[in-house]
């Protein structure tokens, strides 16, 4: 990270849009004093709260409220802040953030503040993306591990690796220098020992970061079936007594195609194909096209059949539709009707469960299934993981097979150490390329 660089005055309504009992305008910059004190007509204390007017070039008061400062470099983005705490209405809100563009300030792009805070070595950038991951989170599991990362607990997690590796690779450098004593280096220095010790470690991670992936991106389910065989039943029922069906593919308006659930803290993605009939309504379309491509990218299809005819030709037809890759779980729902009890049973097509999605009878089942796809395994210290630092962890693990490979060939040993500490440095952002932190911070909100 760079540090002490001198950076445009910056600002953005923080808060989210709409109306609220506070509405706070962020800004970011050097030097903001001067700033701060045209804003209210008198200096701020640092760090303190002080009640202020926010006037305009002309002196009249856009509204009153609490004034910020916070001088580099004890502040969020390691620069000078400043925040405007007002009152939350929207227009009240540009009038503030119009008046600190007047006074020199740019509008600040999506997420320029955290990336400054990154810049400024106030974040890395796993936890950078944890500030992110805790605003979008879907429950109240993923907001926990989301917080977890951003107190640094993967990072520290990465860091150990990092000095582990390290550690060996000054070693092996060491040695390289003294020919004579290489093969002395591999008993002396326990290379082998050190090599296995790393890769139970980064195996450990691997599988918290795994964990922490689902959190955050969820299982994503497809729910397939004829009218009638109880879809909607079973997705409220899975729903219980979390209202938290709520989200339709923007741009739908009939079919609410898309739900989001939880399972254990999971966020658990419902695609209804219910949704997905042909139609020559075009906003329809758009929906189904892109519950389609959600669709490609699903982990699981839920088949529901009606349990006093099983699975029949239509059935199938529609398993065709769906990508190979997917797991699949076919349902027997209505065994209340069908005079069934309860199961679930596990052969080469997947798992298939016999449940009523009226009496709720067989549901656990169901979820336990998912779970089981899912691979989740319930740990209390979790931290948020992207599919980004998943391969990160991968390529570090196959570095270092590599390395282990190479033995007792010390200079190709070094180099896939080598290269190994720099896979797994991209995750806290040590070495990392300009247009993957644009990628990153792209998807900030504007303010954050
Ligand atoms: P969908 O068209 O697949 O979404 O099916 P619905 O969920 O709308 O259910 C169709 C009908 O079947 C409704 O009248 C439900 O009450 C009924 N139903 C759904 N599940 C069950 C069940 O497990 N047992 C019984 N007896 N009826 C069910
Ligand atoms: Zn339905």
């Amino acid at each position: 990270p760079e540090s002490g660089r001198t950076a445009a005055t910056i600002a953005a309504i923080a808060t989210a849009p709409g109306r609220g009992g506070i509405g706070i305008v962020r800004v970011s910059g050097t030097k903001l004093l001067d700033f701060a004190t045209a804003l209210s007509g008198r200096q701020p204390a640092a760090r303190l709260a002080t009640l202020a007017e926010f006037k305009a070039a002309d002196g009249s008061v856009i509204d009153s409220g609490l004034l910020l400062h916070f001088p580099a470099p004890q502040s969020f983005t390691g620069e000078d802040v400043v925040e405007l705490h007002g009152h939350g209405g929207p227009v009240v809100m540009k009038m503030l953030l119009a008046r600190c563009l007047e006074l020199g300030a740019t509008l600040a792009e999506p997420g320029e503040f955290t990336r400054r805070a990154y810049l400024n070595g106030k974040l890395d950038l796993a936890q950078a993306e944890a500030v992110i991951d805790l605003i979008d989170a879907a429950t109240a599991a993923a907001a926990r591990s989301a917080v977890r990362s951003l107190q640094g607990e993967f990072s520290r997690a990465v860091n150990g690796l990092l000095e582990q590796l390290i550690e060996l690779r000054a070693l092996v450098e060491a040695t390289l220098d003294f020919p004579e004593e290489e093969v002395d280096f591999l008993e002396a220095a326990d290379a082998v020992g050190r090599l296995g010790r790393l890769q139970q470690r980064l195996t450990q991670v691997f599988d918290r970061a795994q964990q922490g992936r689902l959190l955050h991106g969820g299982l994503h389910v497809v729910l397939a079936g004829q009218p009638n065989v109880g879809k909607s039943s079973l997705l409220n029922r899975l729903a219980g007594d979390d209202l938290a069906i709520v989200t339709s593919l923007p741009g739908t308006t009939r079919d609410v195609v898309r739900s989001t659930l939880q399972l254990e803290g999971i966020p658990l993605h419902v695609i209804d194909t219910a949704g997905l009939r042909e139609t020559a309504d075009p906003i329809e379309q758009i929906g189904i096209e892109r519950s389609w491509r959600e669709i490609e990218r699903a982990d699981v299809v839920v088949l529901l059949v009606d349990a006093c005819t099983g699975v029949g030709e239509a059935d199938r037809a529609i398993v065709a539709q769906l990508p190979r890759h997917l797991a699949r779980v076919t349902v027997h729902n209505k065994i209340d009707l069908a005079g069934r009890t309860a199961t679930s049973t596990d052969d080469a097509d997947g798992v298939t469960i016999a449940l009523s999605a009226r009496s709720g009878d067989g549901v656990d089942l169901l979820r336990q299934a998912l779970l089981r796809i899912a691979g989740w395994h319930p740990a209390e210290d979790v931290f948020i993981a992207r599919e980004r630092h998943l391969r990160a962890l991968q390529q570090t693990r196959e570095r270092i097979e590599q390395a282990q490979a190479q033995l007792p060939r010390l200079e190709l040993f070094a180099e896939e150490l080598r290269l190994a500490q720099l896979a797994l440095a991209t995750i806290t952002g040590e070495f990392t390329a300009d247009d993957l932190l644009g990628e990153i911070f792209g998807r900030f909100c504007i303010g954050k």
